[in-house]
């Protein structure tokens, strides 16, 4: 058997690939434009197994998608592939458009084509796997409930607009030709494999490289954390047992306000990285300028995926911060090629490039 991903060479993908080929023999199919956040060292532990099979390609690229469906016949399609950068979508939203909202429309043609030809009884297992995110709800202030499935959709940046935008073709591709899809709405994620553009990897990087550790505006700004691994967990179980045109909502149930986590992450490598001179990652900390339009709170109830599939996340915050933290400090060489971008010059080494 086998399944494809798309975008298996960004942080949560190449998680997902890494998991999925801890647990099992099914083969993956990992197609992936590798963008600056697509990185191939994620995966070089993967070099020389067979049941990696890397594409470098567009979503977009509706050939190469038709030939990769009927080449491999997986049973199952996973989305990762997207821009995913709210700030990068700020400055430069066009992308987002692109690879979001055109480049899953080509996707879901493509995949309702190749499902349409699928013999009857092969029909009914098939499944499309949409990865989106919890910021399609807008934003929440400190005392309303948090985002259910059944919230209204109120995209606030390019980036969430995108995701909604392509959340709602997912669900209509259901609805209108009964694609069999499954959409999951996950909160931040976090941990190993992380493009130091994010606030987590940064925080981590710049404090051990005795850069500022920047915080937008007053650092009050409340996020749901997931620990990557759990939501790969999450993923796996929704393909499994997820009723066929829902969504569910993935989250840890860890609000945080960003400011709290910069400070937990400073408190961590106080004590396993103690600086020479003896003053505090924290004094690093430097607020700058908020972000425009930024929400003030996102927060999610992933009850309906506990109550129906009994997902639950292994991680607390104190535990998967933790983790990651070490991962970082046990890696260096994966950070340094993503900072030198060296890794660029790994792709044509390592791979077959199409
Ligand atoms: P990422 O930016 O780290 O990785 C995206 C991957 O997609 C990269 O490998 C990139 O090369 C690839 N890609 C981009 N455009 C492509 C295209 N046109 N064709 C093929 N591949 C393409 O993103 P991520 O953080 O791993 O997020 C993965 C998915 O999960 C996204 O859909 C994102 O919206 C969603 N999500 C992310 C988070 C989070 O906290 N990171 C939370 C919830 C949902």
């Amino acid at each position: 058997m086998t399944i494809l991903v798309s975008g298996g060479a960004g942080f949560i993908g190449g998680n997902f690939v890494l998991d999925w080929l801890r647990q099992g023999d099914e083969r993956v199919i990992n197609l992936d434009k590798l963008t600056y956040a697509g990185n191939l060292d994620t995966l070089r532990g993967l070099n020389g197994d067979n049941r990696h099979v890397f594409v470098h390609g567009d979503i977009g690229d509706r050939g190469l998608v038709d030939t990769l469906l009927a080449t491999h016949q997986p049973r199952a399609v996973i989305n990762f592939a997207a821009e995913s950068h709210v700030d990068r979508s700020i400055h430069g939203p066009g992308d987002f458009i692109q690879t979001n909202v055109v480049g899953t429309f080509n996707l879901l043609e493509a995949v309702r084509g190749h499902w349409d030809g699928l013999p009857g009884d092969e029909k009914p297992a098939f499944r499309f796997l949409h990865v989106s995110t919890d910021e399609v709800y807008g934003t929440l202030s400190k005392d309303d409930a948090p985002f259910n499935e059944l919230n209204r959709y109120e995209p606030n940046s390019p980036y969430s607009a995108s995701k909604a935008a392509s959340d709602h073709l997912v669900r209509a591709w259901h609805h209108t030709y009964g694609l069999p899809v499954l959409t999951t709405n996950c909160s931040n994620n976090y941990g190993p494999y992380h493009f130091p553009e994010k606030l987590i990897p940064l925080v981590i990087l710049n404090a051990l490289s005795g850069k500022n550790l920047p915080i937008y505006g007053d650092g009050q700004q409340i996020r749901d954390w997931l620990y990557v691994r759990d939501h790969c967990s999450a993923i796996r179980r929704v393909l499994e047992a997820g009723r066929v045109g829902e969504t569910y909502n993935v989250g840890g149930w860890n609000e945080k306000p960003n400011l709290d986590v910069v400070h937990t992450i400073c408190a961590i490598l106080d004590e396993l990285r103690p600086k020479a001179d003896g003053t505090r990652y924290r004094d690093q900390i430097a607020f700058v300028k908020d972000r425009p339009g930024h929400d003030r709170r996102y927060a999610i109830d992933a009850r309906k995926l506990e109550r129906e599939l009994g997902w639950k996340p292994e991680e607390t915050f104190e535990t998967g911060i933790r983790k990651t933290i070490e991962w970082y400090l046990g890696n260096q060489d994966w950070v340094q090629n993503v900072t030198s971008g060296a890794y660029r010059e790994w792709v044509g080494k390592q791979y077959e490039v199409q």
